[in-house]
């Protein structure tokens, strides 16, 4: 957190308001950062990562300037346009924005697949202030005449490393494409792989830059990180031994596979766990469900897998157990920041097979920390050989490490692009 206060950053009273009620008391240091540019009209390109506090960094300027100029809305367009990969985060997004600007006379809609297009369509028909989109349905929509983007002003492209890693760079190029040249731009990412910064400069004019938190700091400093070596088959002992402890009271546990959530989850709720599983299988009305459930303390434990725990928002979240560890390191901090949300802190607990030993060293690598190791390390033995073979090889830098893996098995574990939203 900072020292100044929204309203020294130029915040209005309507807005205040409703930051007042969230108990929002300072900005977080990409509102700090961010907030005055955007209120002047910059364009910004934002590193950051989701738990930072980037929707509130973004939304509230643009909340504010459209309050400030009540134009009327067009039929089948809207003013601002947000764009996020998945429907987790649509909806996330869309219910902050609707909570900042509840004082604001604004139109909000949310247009996301999997659920049906009639509500959407119904929605957009009068026009909208604000609009939060996935690109595939909004692409859809607006082929079908639904939608246009002759009015955007606010244009906000959220998680666009995540965005071109699950194959939407041709439709938000088609997006950004239909937009009207005069505009205010915003693009937020947690890493800058080239593609992410080539989009960046075809699509902001003049940013000025904003960071916070990298990879490996902050949101990693309030999580309690541990590895345990157990074999593959007897995980699901382990996570019961773990679970009799009452105080893990609000549990994720994060898989690498559909699948596998729906095993770890039928166990537990066999063993009379109250669980759910949320991964891309499961239909909107299901995930929602499944978060709600979580939100409200009804549901002990979430099984969730990568893509489906983007938009995971949720407070006190006591452990997150990675069941299997991620192939990519960026994933293992996303997962473990579901916890340790708001300046809370939590504990992460990684379970580690022998086949998983490379992607322990790259997280360690990425992260810049070595996990405690609570039952010491595997002995010699159970260690896999390809972890040998790689000892031998000479160290990449850094940067290289951290998205060589990335780029290539992100591709094995994410839809494709005709079924974006997992
Ligand atoms: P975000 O990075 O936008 O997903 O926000 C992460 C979390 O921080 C959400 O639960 C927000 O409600 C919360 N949050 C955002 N800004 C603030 C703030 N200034 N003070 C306290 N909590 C905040």
């Amino acid at each position: 957190m900072t020292n100044v206060s929204f309203r020294e950053l130029g915040i209005a009273e309507p807005l205040l308001f409703a930051l007042q009620a969230e108990n929002y008391v300072n900005p977080t240091p990409i509102q700090a950062q961010a907030i005055p540019h955007l209120l002047a009209g910059k364009d910004v390109l934002g590193i950051a990562q989701t738990g930072t506090g980037k929707t509130a960094a973004f939304g509230l300027p643009i909340l504010q300037h459209l309050a400030a100029t009540p134009g009327k809305v067009v039929p089948k367009s809207t003013r601002a346009l947000i764009l996020a990969p998945t429907r987790e985060l649509v909806l996330q997004i869309a219910e902050n924005l609707r909570t900042y600007g509840r004082r604001l006379q604004l139109r909000h809609a949310a247009v996301l697949g999997g659920v049906g297009l009639y509500p959407q369509i119904k929605a957009l028909a009068r026009g909208v202030d604000v609009l939060v989109a996935t690109p595939g349905r909004l692409l859809d929509l607006a082929k079908q005449g639904h939608v246009r983007f002759d009015q955007v002003q606010f244009f906000v492209l959220d998680e666009a490393d995540r965005m071109l890693d699950m194959g939407f760079i041709r439709d938000v190029r088609k997006i950004v494409g239909a937009l009207p040249r005069t505009r205010q731009s915003l693009l937020f990412s947690a890493t800058m792989p080239g593609d992410v910064t080539a989009l960046a400069s075809e699509m902001l004019r003049d940013p000025v830059r904003v960071a916070v938190t990298p990879v490996g700091a902050v949101t990693l400093d309030a999580v309690d990180q541990r590895v345990y070596f157990v074999e593959a088959a007897a995980k699901l002992a382990l996570l019961s031994r773990l679970l009799a402890d009452p105080s893990l009271s609000r549990v994720i546990v994060f898989t690498r596979t559909k699948h596998g959530a729906d095993r770890v989850a039928g166990i537990l709720e066999k063993a009379s766990i109250s669980v759910a599983a949320i991964h891309g299988n499961k239909s909107q009305g299901a995930r929602q469900r499944a978060l709600d459930g979580f939100r409200s303390g009804g549901t002990r434990v979430l099984v969730a897998t990568d893509i489906a725990s983007r938009g995971i928002d949720i407070d006190d979240v006591t452990h997150v157990i990675n069941f299997e560890l991620p192939n990519v390191p960026e994933n293992y901090v996303h997962r473990i920041g579901r916890t340790a949300r708001a300046g809370a802190r939590g504990i992460a607990i990684s379970f580690c097979d022998s086949s998983e030993r490379p992607f322990l060293r790259d997280i360690e690598s990425v992260t810049r920390r070595r996990l405690a190791r609570p039952e010491g390390e595997p002995k010699q033995a159970a260690q896999a050989p390809r972890q040998a073979e790689q000892r031998h090889q000479p160290r990449q830098p850094d940067s290289q490490r951290r998205r060589a893996p990335h780029r290539g098995q992100n591709r094995r574990f994410h839809p494709a692009p005709s079924s974006p939203q997992a």
